[in-house]
């Protein structure tokens, strides 16, 4: 055995950058470290990350490199962001704003958004509408939350909406965006491997360290050099990396099986309480006189009212079409695919009555297979099963489709043939009776339906021509004249 083994290699790495990022957490958060010492730390952890995951994203399979090519540019340009941030902070005391570092910054949203977005795409075979307006709909509930407290502020604040003031709103709409991917992310199907549950963790310290950092911008309240920020994103970076190393991360292109359309009830609460946030926050708007933030909920209201009224229609679209599909398989023979006893009840009058209105004859049929018993005890039911499937089929190519071929029971079928009288269904009801396979064979009865007479009258001097066929001696179509005029 030669001694390199990736797999073992890469579930060390695992642990390693894992057990490595906690004690840097610590480190970061807890110990009174110098301000200057933490940046320090932390620019490390951001660039020894970067080397790792660089390492990892070279031994992925093809399929799942996307993915990881955009998720690893996400936290390369972060991180080289990050240095020239702190570089322009060193030498000229300030960061210009809009400047570079806003332009590295809003490019990096991009790889992000767009390698959540592989990702989901990836585990959903289909593309599931449904998961999507979901995630609009809780994306609403933050857009109005990040409205209210974040931009509104921001905008109170400056007098004129110049250009950092608008930059400085990119950010949350930005981390929306990223959010919205990651709620579709979340409701979708339960398959999680660790890589999976590292890499929602990452993203989630990403987005709450950005949310706490803009309510602090605005607020004024909390010292931007808080700890937490550099525990957050360190956190943020760790756990990304980790996620590269960690088992599943090679197999997240991987479609999950078995979607469910159902909606469950915490699922219902949580989009509940969703579609409420916005109303309640207008409402608070409005009362508390913040004309602004209450224009701007207005608006947010009337999307996230068209988003349930979406959601709602696609609830029903798919309740209707599964009681049809119901409805339908209820009426069909699980054996043949035939229109099973049901269906003919509901359909055979109504075949009956269509020809006369035309007006047009109309033959109806009793078809019986010959000794079946005997077959079935010689050769067994599977084979008996068989012969009833492949006899249908035979019959099926040899008719109409508005013909009416139903599995009435057991080893008897009915057929109900438009158009044709006693003379013309005389030739077809031969053509099946030849067509019978495996060398078996099969009685016929028939009528040519009277205008006089109920669909089901008949239906019963078919049923008594059969009876005469059989006592013929079987193989053989018989007619059932009626004498009455
Ligand atoms: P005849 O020529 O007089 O019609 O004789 P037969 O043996 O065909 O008629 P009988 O009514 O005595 O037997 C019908 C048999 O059909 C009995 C039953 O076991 C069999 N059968 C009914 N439904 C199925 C089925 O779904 N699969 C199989 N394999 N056999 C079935
Ligand atoms: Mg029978
Ligand atoms: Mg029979």
């Amino acid at each position: 055995m030669s001694g390199f083994s990736p797999p073992v290699l890469g579930r060390s790495m695992w642990y390693l950058v894992t057990a490595l990022g906690l004690a840097l957490l610590l480190v970061l958060g807890l110990l009174p470290v110098d301000a200057e010492i933490r940046a320090y730390l932390s620019r490390t952890v951001g660039l020894a990350t970067t080397v790792v995951f660089l390492w990892a994203v070279l031994r992925m399979p093809r399929k799942v490199r996307p993915l990881w090519w955009c998720l690893w540019a996400f936290q390369a340009l972060t991180v080289l962001t990050d240095n020239i941030y702190d570089y322009q902070l060193r030498t000229s005391g300030e960061v210009p704003s809009p400047g570079l570092t806003d332009v590295l910054y809003f490019s990096s949203y991009f790889f992000a958004f767009a390698g959540l977005l592989l990702l989901s795409r990836h585990r959903s075979q289909t593309s599931n509408l449904a998961a999507w307006v979901d995630a609009g709909i809780f994306t609403t509930a933050v857009i109005a939350l990040t409205g209210s407290f974040i931009i509104s502020p921001l905008v109170d604040n400056s007098t004129t909406l110049d250009s950092a003031t608008m930059v400085a709103i990119g950010y949350p709409i930005l981390d929306v965006l990223v959010l919205s991917a990651l709620i579709r992310i979340g409701l979708g199907r339960r398959a999680t491997s660790p890589a999976l549950v590292l890499l929602v963790v990452a993203m989630t310290c990403f987005l709450v360290a950005d949310l706490l950092y803009n309510i602090v911008a605005v607020s004024d309240s909390w010292s931007l050099n808080s700890p937490i920020f550099e525990v957050l994103w360190s956190g943020a970076l760790i756990s990304l990396t980790a996620a590269a190393l960690a088992p599943g991360a090679r197999s997240l292109a991987t479609p999950t099986v078995g979607q469910s359309d159902w909606v469950s009830p915490i699922r219902l609460m949580a989009l509940a309480g969703a579609v409420l946030t916005t109303p309640v926050l207008l409402a608070v708007a409005l009362f508390t006189d913040r004309d602004r933030t209450a224009q701007w909920l207005s608006l947010v209201t009337v999307l996230v009212v068209l988003l349930l009224m979406w959601r709602i229609g696609i609830l029903v679209d798919i309740v209707q079409r599964d009681v049809r599909s119901e409805r339908e398989l209820a009426r069909i023979d699980g054996l043949t695919g035939l229109p099973n006893r049901r269906k003919w009840d509901e359909d055979y009058g109504h075949v009956v009555a269509d020809c006369r209105a035309q007006p047009a004859p109309v033959t109806v049929a009793v078809l019986d297979l010959d000794h079946f018993k005997e077959f079935n005890d010689r050769f067994g039911h599977q084979q008996g099963d068989i012969l009833l499937r492949s006899a249908a089929d035979a019959w099926r190519s040899r008719i109409s489709d508005a013909d009416l071929l139903a599995r009435y029971g057991g080893e008897e079928f009915g057929l109900c043939l438009r158009g044709l009288d006693a003379e013309a269904a005389g030739p077809v009801l031969e053509s099946l009776r030849l067509a019978m396979p495996a060398g078996q064979t099969v009685s016929i009865g028939a009528a040519q339906i009277d205008t006089s007479e109920s669909p089901s009258d008949g239906f019963r001097r078919a049923d008594m021509a059969l009876y005469q066929a059989k006592a013929d001696g079987r193989n053989l179509v018989r007619f059932h004249e009626n004498s009455q005029p």
